[in-house]
């Protein structure tokens, strides 16, 4: 069986720090490892409009930046197929037959997305089309045959609920589509990162975000502004490690040679949460050390994002193309998925 890879985000803003432990430099590490056969990538501007049905001109805008920050992170359009998820009627038209495969309150009962309705207080006027978005993705994983996607873990119960659907139509209609596995980041701190409010999940929908095109001057100023242990108010006082924002970043981004780099008198994170722990570290200190961390990770993106930034041309050739490929592998299994619901009539 081929290796396939299908992720993407939704074109709601640029994209984050959240995204790039979460989800963005796996999906990187994958496609250069050669493990996998094909790698789709998907700007899912459709499923942004289950939200923003009224603001059009957002998702278009925001296309282009997502794009931006995949090519900066270094997606490869030689190696990946990076295309834009409304370009593919054929993805629309999946979801339709697949939505008589799940029942209204199977939908409800999802957590990712009752927590989604929850934060946008969609309570009592919830979109259908953003109720249902969860079979719009399985559309988007089946149409590639997908058997591998990487995400954060949020998008735990969207792909539980694609493997029913998957397993619904195949025993209904006969053996047609491929059951996709999730790839989760392995590192703890990387499956949800909080924001730098202390709030559970870093979201373009909060405000509460790193840019990865944030200028070196705006990271110093958001991470030095960021939520610690509440209790920890002066140096002396002991804090705690578990659950702080401050040091979920250290363990998702640093790497052991950062400290030889930024902070020479300790040799490893342990022993920085020790002293933390024990009292005598202060905020300021630690801080400053994950500053210099984060902004030797993005230095070279941000680079790689200006020079994009002078071809937006060439960006908007390579979503063309990724588009137009995509489309063919999705009118492939659109076929047969026709013939298995016996709807292919001529
Ligand atoms: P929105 O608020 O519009 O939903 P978002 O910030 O949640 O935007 P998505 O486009 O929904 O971003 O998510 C894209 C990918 O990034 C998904 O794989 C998701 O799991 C991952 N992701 C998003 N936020 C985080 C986070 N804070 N930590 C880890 N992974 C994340
Ligand atoms: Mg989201």
């Amino acid at each position: 069986m081929e290796k396939i890879i299908l992720t993407g985000d939704r074109p709601t803003g640029r994209l984050h720090v959240g995204h790039y432990v979460g989800s963005l430099r796996g999906r990187v590490a994958l496609q250069n490892s050669g493990d996998y056969d094909k790698v789709y990538i998907m700007i899912a501007d459709a499923q942004a409009l289950t939200d923003n049905a009224e603001h059009p001109e957002k998702v278009r805008q925001n296309i282009i930046q997502v794009a931006l920050d995949y090519l900066a992170c270094g997606l490869d359009p030689e190696k990946s197929t990076i295309f834009i998820q409304s370009t593919i009627p054929e993805l629309a038209e999946l979801t339709f037959y697949y939505m008589n495969l799940v029942t209204v309150s199977r939908l409800q009962r999802n957590p990712t997305v009752k927590a989604e309705i929850k934060m946008r207080d969609f309570e009592t006027s919830i979109p259908a089309g953003f109720l249902a978005y969860p079979v719009s993705q399985t559309a988007d994983i089946t149409a590639f045959h997908a058997t591998a996607v990487p995400v954060g873990e949020d998008q735990l119960p969207m792909l539980e609920q694609c493997k029913e659907i998957v397993h619904k139509f195949n025993t209904v209609y006969g053996e047609t589509l491929t059951e996709p596995e999730i790839i989760l980041p392995d590192n703890a701190a990387c499956l949800r990162l909080p924001g730098i409010d202390g709030k559970a999940k870093m979201s373009k929908s909060l405000g509460n975000c790193i840019y990865l095109s944030d200028e070196p001057e705006e990271i110093k100023k958001k991470i030095m502004s960021m939520f610690t242990d509440p209790n920890h108010l002066r140096v002396q006082d002991p804090g705690k490690v578990e659950g702080n924002p401050v040091f979920i970043y250290l363990d998702a981004f640093c790497r052991p040679e950062h400290f030889q780099e930024f902070l020479p008198e300790y040799s490893c994170m342990d022993e920085l949460k020790a002293h933390y722990q024990r009292g005598g570290l202060g905020d300021v200190k630690v801080k400053k050390f994950l500053n210099n961390v984060v902004q030797a990770e993005l230095a070279p993106i941000r680079e790689r994002r200006k020079a994009w930034e002078q071809r937006i041309p060439e960006v908007y050739e390579i979503l063309k193309k990724g588009s137009e490929e995509a489309r063919k592998a999705a009118a492939r299994t659109m076929q047969d998925v026709r013939h298995a619901m016996q709807i292919d009539y001529f």
